[in-house]
């Protein structure tokens, strides 16, 4: 049996369709973000990120840095053992009290990754609760699908952003079941934001629990970074609040915060959470600092906003269209799969400009657009680069323009 030629045949089937994945191969260079070193060939060149989920740059902040330093110091690299035996460190404690304040919830639970969260929680959820429904939002991501598949219970997917078909399904559903309502409040590629307080009020009739994601928003919403449900004051009538410490918090990791009751369920019996090693001590410090920081401040929210009004006002002015939403992601929309990718590496060769193309399956076929997240750090000369550098290439690739 030739096994590689039974993966070669699926690889190429991805390049025919123009899915293939190409990664660019970036060296980030501390103190100096959104900049970056981009390698290909023999000379690396220097680019400008454009696309990065480091929201706020707090990745290279000096107080996340030191603080990791220290913890590495004191602890060294690894928590030396899942969190059962022997690997619960003292700063897995400090940041789960800490996740538990930003949320207003009694408690919280780290995992490995936001993927990893989501998908552990929602399979656990789904499998242990008696005869369990889940109402998954229709656009929700891949790690909530996961998990909701890998529970097996009941699903049912509402129309994405939808309280009215939620309230639909709900009706059907016999009041004595479990229902867990899944959604996120910004969505990522569209940049839109959920109605959450239409979606809790339909979840509080029905007597629904609620799981909301709030991956893009934890960091760079609410008056301490708590979330779009902390910004609505909305978070105390939210059952779980799922979030990373991957993007705006800029480490890595992820966490879900609830009752008492909830995070000690899954504490006992999410396996995902389980059965893995804990995040290393310093990542953990990283993080805590980068929470307690943005708790305090909002220079960086305040100049991210500022950013992103600016680059949809230039882009306005020069007739590129960009998706209206409220968020700080801004997706300029090509439409094509092909001029994507070539308008991407155009702009990452001959500008110094890095944004990567996204393409199906991540967004339906014929919306493919380059996402742009303006940072807090991006100058306003980056700025006027990048839409110079788009308007040149708007031309040169004939696409259309937005009318005025
Ligand atoms: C990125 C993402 C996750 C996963 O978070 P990681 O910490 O990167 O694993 C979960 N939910 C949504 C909506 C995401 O975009």
């Amino acid at each position: 049996m030739d096994y590689d030629a039974l993966f070669r045949e699926q690889l190429d089937a991805l390049k025919r369709e123009g899915n293939y994945r190409v990664f660019a191969e970036l060296e980030r260079e501390r103190g100096n973000f959104p900049r970056a070193r981009h390698h290909r060939g023999e000379r690396p060149a220097d680019v400008t990120v454009w696309c990065s989920n480091d929201y706020l740059g707090m990745g290279q902040h000096p107080d996340v840095l030191a603080a990791m330093h220290e913890a590495l110091d004191r602890c060294g690299a690894g928590a030396g053992g899942t969190r059962n035996i022997s690997g619960t460190n003292h700063y897995h404690v400090l940041l789960e009290a800490e996740l538990a304040d930003l949320h207003g919830k009694e408690a919280a639970l780290l995992f490995t990754s936001g993927y990893v969260s989501n998908w552990s929680s929602l399979s656990t959820l789904g499998a242990r609760l008696p005869d369990a429904v889940i109402l998954s939002d229709a656009l929700n991501h891949a790690s909530m699908i996961e998990g909701i598949r890998h529970a097996r219970c009941e699903k049912r997917i509402w129309k994405h952003n939808d309280p009215r078909d939620l309230e639909r399904h709900l009706a059907e559903i016999d009041p004595a079941r479990p229902k867990i309502v899944a959604f996120e409040s910004v969505y990522s590629m569209d940049g839109d934001i959920a109605p959450i307080a239409e979606i809790v009020e339909v979840a509080e009739k029905y007597g629904a629990m609620t799981y909301l994601d709030e991956v893009h928003a934890v960091g760079l919403y609410g008056p301490r970074g708590g979330g779009v449900a902390e910004e609505l004051g909305l978070m105390d009538r939210i059952t779980l609040i799922e979030g990373t410490l991957g993007k705006a918090f800029g480490v890595v990791g992820g966490y879900i915060t609830g009752s008492s009751d909830l995070v000690d369920f899954l504490r006992s019996f999410a396996s995902g959470f389980i059965f893995t090693t804990a995040l290393p001590p310093a990542v953990a410090a990283g993080a805590l600092a980068s929470i307690r920081h943005l708790k305090r401040s909002e220079f960086e929210r305040r100049r991210q906003r500022e950013m992103v009004r600016k680059l949809r006002a230039h882009l306005d002015a020069v007739g590129i269209p960009h998706l209206p939403n409220p968020s700080h992601i801004v997706p300029v929309m090509v439409k094509d799969p092909v001029k994507c990718k070539m308008i991407s590496d155009i702009l990452l060769d001959d500008y110094g400009i890095y944004v990567q193309p996204i393409n199906y399956p991540t967004v339906p076929k014929g919306t493919e657009r380059l996402r742009f997240t303006p940072s807090p750090l991006h100058s306003d000369a980056d700025l006027d680069r990048l839409v110079r550098a788009l308007t040149e290439l708007w031309s040169h690739c004939a696409l259309s323009r937005a009318v005025a």
